[in-house]
């Protein structure tokens, strides 16, 4: 049985006070893509429920609904009708995940290791330039990958993320 963790709440709140907001109309859950494709299975709402009441284990380690599911559309920020950021919550309870060293999607730590090597989370391949020169979109300019490595290395990003595991 699930008990309300009235600090995990809190600790929540205190980094996105949006959440305090939420009187669980469902309009997120309504509007959102991955909710409609997934048949309900995964529930924006009931992920902001959960955070209210401070479910800690179901959001972190049973992952019920699994928050990674989100693609960050920002649909249901955009619709909600008291203007909570949800996807600022899911990165707050994603990076719990991770620091607690709660499985994660794979394809997460592969960007992180880009974004290390390239400066981008997905490389520009010719044929991503012909595309968007075609599409007369703009030049995407490349990084300065050494800075951003001194600004990882700072903050213990790879041990982090554990990024050594994705490079086997
Ligand atoms: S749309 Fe906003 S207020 Fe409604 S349930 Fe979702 S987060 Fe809560
Ligand atoms: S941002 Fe995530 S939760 Fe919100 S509508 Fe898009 S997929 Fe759904």
């Amino acid at each position: 049985m699930q008990m309300v963790d009235f600090g995990f709440r809190n600790e929540l709140i205190k980094e996105e006070f949006s959440l305090n907001y939420c009187y669980q109309c469902g309009t997120c859950s309504s509007t959102c893509p991955v909710a409609y494709i997934t048949n309900g299975e995964y529930n924006p709402r009931k992920i902001i429920e959960q955070s209210l009441l401070g479910f800690k284990d179901l959001l972190l380690k049973d992952q019920k609904p699994n928050v990674w599911l989100c693609c960050t559309c920002q649909m249901c920020v955009e619709e909600c009708p008291q203007n909570v950021f949800l996807t600022e919550i899911f990165e707050r309870i994603k990076n719990r995940i991770v620091l607690l060293g709660e499985p994660y999607p794979e394809t997460y730590k592969l960007q992180a290791k880009s974004v290390l090597e390239n400066g981008l989370a997905i490389p520009l391949t010719q044929p991503i330039i012909r595309r968007r020169d075609q599409l007369r979109l703009p030049v995407v300019e490349s990084a300065n990958v050494e800075e951003i490595t001194k600004l990882l290395d700072a903050t213990n990003f790879k041990t982090k993320i554990k990024l050594l595991e994705a490079s086997k």
